[in-house]
């Protein structure tokens, strides 16, 4: 499987021989000399391959963007500053004034208020539909489509979209489909079930850390050139350029992907049901009772799991402010914003990070103010975890 040859590092020979450090070296450069001017001139022509200047590529972007691509089972990468860049650069890439997008209505809050609210300053609409109903896209697709987006598993509200589906759609329709993946690296690879372009915010899963941001493109390497031309390209001429010191941290912490993504998932799995078993209404995609169940276990790569997030529901507003408080008194984790941390996150997107989204859309979607988004860590023993986090949900009067 694709997935797996994350693992093979040792095929990308860091540095060549002149340098055998098993990391590559940072490429602390922001320019590149050229032996002649008629070089030079060359690669602005595009008739020569050659670093040319850091917000173009460097040997470091290289090297991360080849582990991304192999990662998603792409052609090639091209890296940004963040998610939110890599978003922006992609869809300004694809749209002019005057086409339409169509994206599903569950998506990340500030991907929501770009579509809604910056778009349309440049005459692009996007139409927000229910992507789970084929029949809804099939009635708002038309000749100024450009392209569809989703995310695999939606945040936060963990709907997974039938990508093969999706991608048969924008297959006849001539449109690209642009999948957000970032809640499921190596648990769904979008690419191998048809998706042109995938995107990511580094700033989760892959870099794991919680210490800085960052986010790739992943798609044919006709497209990569596009975004990075000179004269044409979103990602070139807009500037969301990731740091060279911040990919060579991202490349060290996407070796340890496999194994803590596996762990995510062994721990999101086992308190869901938990949870679950106690009568908390959990939403898991690796739960029988989520209306996804059979979908993602025919998309995903099973050895991976089901991922590190879920969500569930306090009964009010008021329930589910006291818990996030309790948990984080009780050192269960961080009440703050963002996933994929080596330690648990937790947060209550409906007042947060989906507060972009109308109040009238949240509830007609399920995105109630009474739930919870759990991002869930790399605890050892997550037994003795589940006993605590139960204990905070008895102080607050849900169990
Ligand atoms: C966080 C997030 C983004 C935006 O990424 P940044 O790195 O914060 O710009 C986009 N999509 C999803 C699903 C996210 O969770």
């Amino acid at each position: 499987m694709s997935t797996n040859t994350i693992i093979d590092f040792e095929r990308l020979h860091y540095g060549g021989a002149a340098h055998k450090g098993i990391n590559p070296p940072i490429s602390d450069t922001s320019t590149f000399w050229f032996d002649s001017a008629e070089e030079m001139a060359k690669t602005f022509e595009g008739e020569a391959q050659h670093f040319l200047y850091g917000r173009h590529s460097t040997p470091i972007h290289a090297y991360l963007g080849e582990a991304l691509a192999t990662l998603e089972g792409t052609e090639a990468a091209h890296l940004t500053a963040s998610g939110m860049g890599a978003i922006s650069s992609t869809v300004l890439q694809l749209c002019q004034a005057g086409d339409e997008i169509i994206s599903s209505r569950t998506v990340y809050g500030g991907t929501y208020a770009f579509f809604k609210c910056f778009l349309p300053r440049f005459s692009i609409h996007t139409h927000f539909v229910d992507i789970t109903r084929p029949e809804e896209i099939a009635k708002v697709m038309n000749a100024k489509t450009k392209l569809m987006y989703c995310e695999s598993v939606s945040n936060p509200l963990m709907e997974v979209a039938n990508i093969p589906v999706l991608a048969e759609l924008a297959k006849k329709n001539r449109v690209k489909l642009v999948v957000d993946n970032t809640f499921s690296p190596l648990s769904i690879t979008p690419a191998e079930h048809g998706a042109d372009l995938v995107i990511h915010s580094l700033t989760k899963y892959i870099n794991g850390a919680s210490d800085g941001l960052g986010g790739v493109i992943c798609g044919a390497e006709e497209f990569m050139e596009a975004l990075r031309d000179v004269n044409g390209g979103a990602a070139m001429l807009l500037g969301p350029t990731m740091d060279n010191q911040r990919a060579a941290s991202i490349l060290k912490n996407t070796k340890t992907l496999p194994v803590r993504m596996q762990q995510h998932s062994r721990n999101a799995h086992y308190l869901a049901t938990q949870l679950e078993k106690e009568g908390i209404q959990v939403m898991y995609p690796g739960l029988q009772s989520h209306p996804s169940y059979v979908l993602y276990s025919a998309l995903g790569n099973p050895e991976f799991g089901y991922g590190g997030m879920f969500t569930m529901d306090a009964g009010t507003k008021a329930k589910a402010f006291a818990l996030l408080k309790n948990l984080q008194q009780e050192r269960l984790g961080y009440l703050a914003v963002s996933l994929g941390s080596y330690g648990t996150l937790f947060s209550s997107p409906g007042t947060g990070t989906s507060s972009e989204i109308p109040e009238e859309a949240r509830l007609e979607m399920g995105l109630t103010d009474s739930l919870i988004r759990f991002s869930i860590g790399l605890d050892h023993r997550i037994e003795d975890t589940c006993e605590k986090m139960k204990g905070c949900m008895r102080t607050v009067g849900i169990l």
